[in-house]
C-alpha cells in the first residue's frame, strides 16, 4: 500500500489525513489544534502528522499552509498566521524527520487545485479559483498547471491593486481587491459610512462583521446592501482583469463572503460585464460556488503530492 499524507496548517487547527491510491476518502484522519500564535507549531505539527503514519507505507507529504512562502524550497517566509515561522523551511525539515519527499504550496493554491482536481472544476483546463473571506485568496489553473511562478508566490489575486489611492489592505499596501470587497472590507465600509452620519441597523452593533452586514442586508438594510453592491463592484473589476491575463471556463468562489450570495453575486456580474475587456470572455463562462468546503486544503495537498512527480514543478 503507498499512502500519501496530506496535511492543512490553519491558524487555528492543524488537519492530517492519510490517503490510499486514487482516493480521496481519508483512511486516517487527524485534528489537532495548532495553537500558530504559540512557540513549538513545528512539534504540534509532527506529532499531528505521526498520529496517521504508516511506517514504510507512505511515499509522500503534501502540506497546505498559509503564505507567503517559497513551495520550489519548502520555505515559509513570513506568514502573520504563525509568528516563530520566519524563513522556516518546513518541507525540508519534515522530510528529514519522515524521509519522504514533501511538497508544499499556499492554503489558496491549494484549494484551486483541489477544486480543479476533485471538486467543482473537474475537466476545465483553465479555472481562477477565488476564497473571499477576512482575505482574498486565488489560485490559478491555466493549461492545465497549477500556477506557481518563478518563486512561487504566483496567484495572490487578492492584492491586485485595483485602486492605487484606495483603502489600506492588510498587506500594508492599498487598494487590492482584498481591501475593497474581503469580509473585513465590507465591514469596515459600512462602520465608515455609519460614522460619516448614515443610518443603519447596524448602528447599535457594537463590533461589526461582514456575516452581520449581510444579515442586515437581507432584511433591506439599506446601507448593509450598499457596502455588498460596493464589494461586487470592485470584484468584478478585481475579476475583470483575472479573465484578461487568464481567460479561463470556470471561476470557483469559495469562503465566507461567497455565502453571502445574490447580495455580492449581482452587483459582481453587472460590473464584470461592464469592466471586461471583450465580451467574449464572458460566453460560455462558467460562474459557481466551490464544492468542497473545509477539506479543499487538506485535499489540494492531497492533489500537490500526487501531482508533484510529473506535472507541478518542485
Ligand atoms: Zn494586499
Amino acid at each position: 500500500m503507498s499512502l500519501i499524507v496530506a496535511v492543512d496548517i490553519g491558524g487555528t487547527h492543524i488537519r492530517a489525513a492519510a490517503y490510499e491510491p486514487d482516493s480521496i476518502t481519508p483512511l486516517f484522519h487527524q485534528r489537532s489544534r495548532s495553537h500558530a500564535t504559540e512557540t513549538g507549531v513545528f512539534d504540534r505539527l509532527v506529532k499531528t502528522i505521526e498520529s496517521v503514519w504508516q511506517s514504510g507505507k507512505v511515499d509522500a507529504i503534501g502540506i497546505a499552509s498559509p503564505g507567503p512562502l517559497d513551495p520550489h524550497t519548502g520555505t515559509i517566509l513570513d506568514t502573520p498566521n504563525i509568528p516563530e515561522w520566519v524563513n522556516f523551511p518546513v518541507g525540508p525539515r519534515l522530510s528529514e524527520h519522515f524521509g519522504v519527499p514533501v511538497y508544499l504550496d499556499n492554503d489558496a493554491n491549494m484549494a484551486g487545485l483541489a477544486e480543479w482536481q476533485y471538486g467543482a472544476g473537474k475537466g476545465h483546463n483553465d479555472l481562477v479559483y477565488l476564497t473571499i473571506s477576512t482575505g482574498i485568496g486565488g489560485g490559478v489553473i491555466s493549461g492545465g498547471c497549477l500556477v506557481q511562478g518563478f518563486h512561487g508566490m504566483g496567484a495572490e489575486l487578492g492584492h491586485m491593486i485595483i485602486d492605487a489611492d484606495g483603502p489600506l489592505c492588510g498587506c500594508g499596501q492599498r487598494g487590492h481587491a482584498e481591501s475593497f470587497s474581503s469580509g473585513p472590507a465590507i465591514a469596515r465600509y459600512a462602520r465608515e459610512q455609519i460614522k460619516a452620519g448614515q443610518k443603519s441597523s447596524l448602528e447599535a452593533q457594537p463590533k461589526l462583521s461582514a456575516a452581520q452586514v449581510a444579515e442586515a442586508a437581507s432584511q433591506g438594510d439599506p446601507l448593509a446592501i450598499a457596502a455588498f453592491e460596493r464589494a461586487g463592484f470592485y470584484l468584478g473589476i478585481a475579476v475583470a482583469n483575472y479573465l484578461a491575463i487568464f481567460n479561463p471556463s470556470i471561476l470557483i468562489f469559495g469562503g465566507g463572503v461567497s455565502q453571502a450570495g445574490e447580495l455580492l453575486f449581482e452587483p459582481f456580474r453587472d460590473s464584470l460585464k461592464k469592466h471586461v475587456f471583450h465580451p467574449h470572455y464572458l460566453d460560455e463562462l462558467i460562474i459557481m460556488r466551490a464544492a468542497l468546503g473545509d477539506d479543499a486544503g487538506l485535499l489540494g495537498a492531497l492533489a500537490l503530492a500526487r501531482l508533484a512527480p510529473s506535472q507541478v514543478k518542485s
